[in-house]
């Protein structure tokens, strides 16, 4: 869309000069100060109309951050980690002791990994129909955060076109090593064996199924009908029948599942409800013990989980997990203007994460038409905290209430640390 890109670049001036919210900005990346320079070590890589990348930015104030942003008027702000030393400053003498040291744990998931599953809409496109798959991606992987790592401080990001950003900005999560983002990256990431794969998920049904994916499981079960088969219609067609039965590993449920199905003179199993329902009864019987391999009880079927399976395949969250991996990876910041849509990478409620509708988020265009609009317009944001924010008086105003409510969250969890490190101080004053 060239049109909007055009849009785009004539409006974020006024975007950047009264709406960007540099001072929580600040306040969240200052991280309230527990460690000297917090702030100014981190890498803040702009990029500018005509593909222009610069890297290793950094800036000490607040002042300084605002200065340059509107000045450059960057189309997208991505955020790395916090180095050892100034970013800014090793770009001027290209130290080899330059390192990244610490960052907040992200997750990026991106609609255009479920192309293989969703039957609405392909690439870079997302509707009605298929966004629930970031929902439930949303829902289980904030339990992953919260009942297994015991995280506390997570926001949830709209990226602005086709998925969504997580950011953990708990201190143990912020000094993670690149070994520790792998284990969790891996720990969460089912899926195995890449795009061609055909079969992505295999529970060792002899094993047991872990706790975290039964919990997963149980997340995927109340949207599983919905999703799939009132959204999706995902046994529609013969290749996608097909598709769904070439999952199972036990050749005779196998073929009873395609005899079943794709006998020609069925005729009562027409709509995608019935062909699933039918599926699961046959691999219920199947696993059963009055199914045809009585000899075996259910605990001694490799493949019993078939059914899980395929509810795993379909809508576990598929991560970028390269991102979640690197300690130094770049990431669009919250409150971005997408480049190629317009719209503002918002916070999302997590508490209100099913109403959640991306087709709502506002766009530069409309944000600065609502600008236009308000008639007696109050200062835009100054630098000093609790002043009334144009922004505020805008359809932003509920999203930076959400990134304010995140960041006191974050400064409340600091505030202990930060006293228990004075009266160590003040120990060894006396
Ligand atoms: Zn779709």
């Amino acid at each position: 869309m060239p049109d909007q890109n055009m849009d785009l670049s004539c409006h974020i001036g006024a975007y950047y000069t009264h709406l960007f919210p540099y001072s929580l900005f600040y306040q969240w990346l200052s991280y309230s100060n527990v460690e000297p320079d917090y702030f100014a070590r981190r890498e803040f890589s702009f990029t500018l109309n005509g593909d222009i990348y610069l890297r290793f930015n950094s800036f000490e104030s607040l002042a300084e951050m605002r200065k340059c942003i509107l000045s450059r008027q960057p189309i997208k702000i991505d955020i790395g980690a916090v180095y050892n030393m100034r970013p800014c400053e090793s770009r001027k003498i290209k130290l080899m002791s330059f390192q990244p040291q610490s960052r907040e744990l992200v997750f990026d998931i991106d609609m255009t990994d479920y192309d293989d599953v969703r039957t609405c809409c392909k690439g870079a496109e997302i509707c009605e129909k298929c966004w629930m798959f970031m929902v439930i991606a949303a829902r289980i992987l904030e339990a992953y955060l919260r009942e297994d790592f015991g995280f506390k401080n997570i926001l949830w990001v709209y990226s602005g076109r086709r998925g969504i950003h997580c950011w953990v900005a708990d201190e143990r999560a912020r000094r993670l090593g690149s070994d520790g983002r792998d284990a969790i990256a891996n720990f969460i990431n089912i899926f195995d064996g890449g795009q061609f794969k055909a079969k992505k998920v295999e529970i060792d049904g002899l094993k047991g199924c872990h706790p975290s994916l039964i919990r997963s499981i149980r997340i995927i079960d109340e949207y599983f009908e919905e999703l799939m088969i009132n959204r999706q219609d995902f046994l529609a067609t013969k290749e996608q029948i097909k598709m769904i039965a070439n999952l199972c590993l036990d050749k005779p449920l196998r073929e009873e599942i395609l005899e079943t199905l794709l006998n020609p003179n069925e005729t009562k199993l027409k709509t995608s409800l019935d062909r699933w329902r039918m599926i699961c009864s046959l691999s219920i019987k199947f696993y059963s013990s009055k199914g045809p391999n009585q000899l075996l009880n259910r605990n001694q079927h490799r493949h019993k989980y078939f059914l899980e399976e395929i509810k795993l395949q379909l809508c576990y969250p598929r991560l970028d997990i390269n991102v979640t991996r690197g300690l130094n990876h770049l990431l669009k910041v919250p409150f971005s203007v997408h480049p190629k849509t317009g719209r503002i990478c918002v916070p999302i409620d997590f508490e209100k994460l099913d109403q959640f509708d991306p087709f709502k988020v506002p766009t530069l265009l409309t944000l600065i038409k609502e600008m236009d609009e308000i008639s007696t317009p109050q200062e835009s944001e100054k630098l000093t905290d609790g002043t009334i924010s144009l922004a505020y008086q805008t359809s932003l105003a509920s999203s930076l209430n959400l990134f304010r409510k995140f960041i006191q969250n974050i400064e409340r969890n600091l505030r202990p640390i930060k006293l228990a490190e004075q009266d160590d101080r003040s120990t060894i004053d006396f």
